[in-house]
């Protein structure tokens, strides 16, 4: 009888060790997979721009909107930025597995807006480590979707549907019909993921910095100070010389709406002092130009200069968003006239305000 017992506790003990390997494969998800994840082909280009180090950029196949980067290492895999939704994220990871069954042990969220950190939710915390900035995990914590910056997403996601199925019933083109068909898909999607939404907060914090080591890897996360938000960091691979900058350094124009433009001129000149060659922005393809770096802040000092002297004289800031003009900066930004996102506008006005009220 003992001994049977004892069998019987070996196949429990057998049983429960498989249970908990296959547990650990499945890894970074929890269980069930979230709503709007469907797609056709695959969501993700992966650019490898290193040995183990890739900038994943969305096909357009599933709502992605930032890119994310993942780094592979000798024992697991690294991800910056996790998109616009637990369902991208979901694919993201899936779409990983094709290069590498290493697991993910952690998530850097270089900042909280909604299209590089709303994928958190669907990481187990028992397993995965989200970092981000103190700030950004207030932010995650209490009002990060009560932003402009998101309401103006989510609020306008109905009317791009109905716009596109007025278009579909008008169209008499088999191969537009086609192509209009993928892209109501592709929003509807988008639509139930994000009613899925809770947003996450990272569960480990830094306020200036802080390095990861994974054998001969070293991963530098680091806040070079206000910009694009109170929070942002950027993950640097010294030896790699590779620079991973979310919305801090984008390839094109980022978004001012809950930024600091003048500190921001500064901060980039921190990162500026870092030696590395390659950027992997989160809007764009990566880079190597580092001239870049001082395009944008040209056009962050000439958008405060712009918009301030609008204000003081007396402009509205609707009024305003239409008239600041930096098409001087044509040249190295996608400027096609004159005119600023007014979420951007408005940012500037109420900074101003603030600061008069000090
Ligand atoms: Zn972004």
């Amino acid at each position: 009888m003992r001994r049977l017992l004892l069998v019987a506790a070996i196949v429990t003990l057998g049983i429960g060790a498989a249970w908990l390997r296959k547990d650990d494969t499945l890894a970074a998800q929890s269980q069930r997979a979230p709503a709007g994840t469907s797609h056709v082909g695959k969501a993700f280009r992966f650019n490898k721009v290193r040995d183990g180090v890739y900038h994943a950029v969305g096909t357009g196949a599933l709502v992605v909107v930032g890119n994310s980067s993942f780094i592979v290492n000798d024992n697991d895999v690294v991800v910056v930025d996790d998109h616009v939704s637990p369902a991208a994220a979901w694919v993201l990871l899936e779409e990983i597995k094709d290069v590498t069954n290493k697991p993910v042990t952690t998530v850097i969220n270089t900042h909280f807006h909604f299209d590089h950190a709303h994928g958190n939710q669907i990481f187990d915390q028992r397993v995965v480590n989200i970092i981000g900035h103190e700030f950004t995990r207030q932010m995650l914590l209490n009002n990060s979707i009560g932003m402009p910056l998101y309401r103006n997403y989510v609020t306008g996601l109905p009317g791009q549907i109905e716009d596109l199925k007025k278009r579909l019933a008008t169209e008499s083109d088999a191969t537009t019909q086609a192509s209009l068909e993928r892209q109501i898909s592709v929003a509807e999607n988008n639509r139930a993921a994000q009613a899925e939404l809770k947003p996450t907060p990272p569960n480990v914090t830094l306020t200036d910095r802080m390095t990861l080591y994974r054998g001969s890897r070293e991963i530098q996360i680091r806040h070079l100070g206000r910009g694009h938000t109170a929070g942002d960091v950027v993950v640097f691979l010294p030896r790699e010389k590779v620079v991973m900058t979310g919305d801090f350094l984008t390839a094109g124009l980022s978004n001012l709406s809950d930024s600091f433009p003048d500190e921001w001129v500064a901060s980039l000149d921190e990162l500026k002092k870092l030696d590395f060659d390659t950027v992997l922005p989160g809007h764009g393809d990566a880079f190597t130009d580092k001239a870049k770096i001082g395009y944008w802040q040209d056009y962050l000092r000439d958008v405060w200069t712009e918009v301030s002297r609008l204000k003081q004289q007396g402009v509205s800031a609707e009024d305003a968003a239409k008239r600041a003009d930096l098409t001087k900066h044509s040249a190295h930004l996608p400027i096609n006239g004159p005119g600023v996102p007014l979420i951007g506008v408005q940012r500037i006005y109420d900074l101003i305000d603030q600061r008069a009220k000090r």
